[in-house]
């Protein structure tokens, strides 16, 4: 069964506005997550009152209990006003709990939003944003590296999933490792004999998907699966983790090998004979992919780099030569970083009307929702009506089918109308603050991004942005006309 716990604790701003007579603070938190709970319908099992208003977990005996009682899985999920309300001020403390709520994939609900460490955008999200500054984050961030090549040293394997052939065993506490799948193992063995035997990716996966051996997660196999089966270290009894700063490490792992490291090499070897070379240019480099479009022609801008190293980004259709005037990458970035600026700006001046529309809106979706139910209810009732009367002799038998299938007929429109409520529910746009956070993580972090993060930071927050410039620069003008036209997400 699924039961979830109320956490209930006093922020600093809340014991002076009770110090200015405002209430009581907790009673009204339990109140509003209560009436929470009693919406979404969860079984609250235990509500945590902490009394004490400590800042560390030591000085927090209920939160203590919390933590053990979700690490030991208790609850689906944790019911608080703000996710701040859960850690604050260590930073060793909201690691711990960050974890605790990660490891035991509990929820975490407040009034705004249902944090789920199931989903990857939450997971980011509350890390980064909500829960920790950035700084923090950072060094959070690099406590956890160093456990994790401590862990790869000692031969755990540390990824998520473990590799087709394989699957994760914690034989000791503190020890990850894998044991072999036999009957996938045998077709990783074909993987590298046939390669070894002259065979390429793309045959492999045909063959494979010939024999009708399913891979985990797709429908069958492609060439990519096949390199990068053949390309991992894992499957001749090795550990391996790539980091920014010490580059690859490559241990020996606790876990047996599927294929001996000396054929693991021999394939190795032949890759690197088979291998292209590695593709260089735009597409790789370019960060403006699918964001940048010319607005003269609507086509995606290119990027070409300048002999001096650095780039500019162009549009290289017939129809725009002459009228569209390249600018530098450096230019653009500028724009595009000055126009998040000037986004944040904006979205906190408009923050307090737009919570207002969006709470006006999820209540008439509610009303809607409300509306629905009660017509399917009513439909329900009907129906038991209609046995009545066929069992009564009311209703002749064809009579009472016809009947039957035309409620069942508006049952199933009023069903499709539900899930498109709910749809709309879900589709809905970030909220001004989750917007402003991932904006401001833009700012912080782009300078220092690799072009693939730029790409998908740029693809978080912007839809589409349309290039204008018809002027080259020259030495007497001093102010470019390039012009952007931003649509942020
Ligand atoms: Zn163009």
């Amino acid at each position: 069964m699924e039961t979830y716990c109320i956490y209930l604790r006093k922020s600093r701003a809340d014991a002076e506005a009770e110090a200015r007579g405002e209430g009581e603070t907790l009673a009204r938190h339990e109140h509003t997550l209560l009436e929470l709970a009693k919406r979404q319908r969860l079984t609250i099992a235990h509500i945590y009152r902490e009394i004490v208003s400590g800042d560390s977990i030591a000085a927090r005996p209920q939160m203590q209990q919390m933590l053990q009682d979700i690490t030991d899985g208790k609850y689906t999920g944790v019911l608080v006003m703000e996710i701040e309300r859960l850690a604050r001020g260590d930073t060793i403390d909201q690691g711990v709990v960050a974890q605790a709520f990660r490891e035991s994939e509990t929820k975490i609900i407040t009034p705004v939003k249902t944090y789920d460490p199931n989903n990857e955008f939450d997971e980011e999200y509350f890390e980064f944003s909500l829960f920790m500054s950035r700084r923090e984050y950072k060094t959070i961030k690099r406590r956890m590296q160093a456990g994790r090549i401590a862990a790869v040293k000692e031969g755990n394997y540390i990824g998520t999933n473990p590799p087709y052939g394989y699957r994760k065993i914690h034989p000791q506490p503190k020890v990850n490792t894998l044991e072999i799948v036999p009957e996938e193992a045998e077709y990783i063995r074909c993987v590298f004999e046939w390669y070894l035997s002259g065979m390429g990716a793309r045959a492999i996966a045909a063959r494979l998907n010939q024999l009708q051996v399913s891979p985990r997660k797709s429908a069958a196999w492609e060439p990519i699966s096949i390199r990068k089966i053949l390309g991992n270290p894992t499957y001749a009894g090795k550990v391996e983790w790539h980091t920014k700063k010490d580059g690859t490490i490559l241990a020996d792992g606790l876990h047996p090998g599927i294929v001996s490291w000396e054929q693991f090499q021999q394939v190795q070897e032949r890759r690197k004979q088979k291998a292209p070379p590695v593709p260089t240019g735009y597409t790789t480099q370019n960060y403006y992919h699918n964001v940048l479009y010319c607005a003269n022609c609507g086509h995606q801008m290119k990027r070409r780099p300048t002999a001096d190293g650095g780039a500019h980004m162009l549009c290289r259709r017939n129809e725009c030569r002459g009228k569209v005037v390249s600018a530098s990458v450096t230019k653009v970035d500028e724009a595009v970083l000055e126009s998040i600026r000037y986004r944040i700006q904006e979205l906190e001046l408009r923050k307090d009307k737009m919570e207002q529309t969006s709470k006006a809106e999820s209540e008439t979706r509610e009303k809607q929702r409300a509306r629905i139910e009660k017509a399917l209810e009513k439909l329900h009732r009907q129906k038991e009506k209609l046995h009545t009367l066929l069992e009564t002799d009311v209703y002749s038998v064809e009579t009472f089918l016809e009947r039957s299938k035309a409620l069942e007929k508006q049952k199933a429109e009023l069903e499709a109308q539900l899930q498109a409520c709910s749809a709309d529910a879900s589709a809905e746009a970030l909220s001004p603050e989750q917007a402003i956070l991932w904006l401001q993580y833009v700012l912080d972090h782009f300078e220092t991004a690799d072009a693939e993060q730029k790409n998908k930071m740029l693809c978080r927050v912007i839809r589409r942005i349309e290039y204008s410039k018809t002027e080259r620069m020259c030495c007497n003008k001093r102010h470019s006309d390039m012009q952007l036209h931003v649509v942020f997400l």
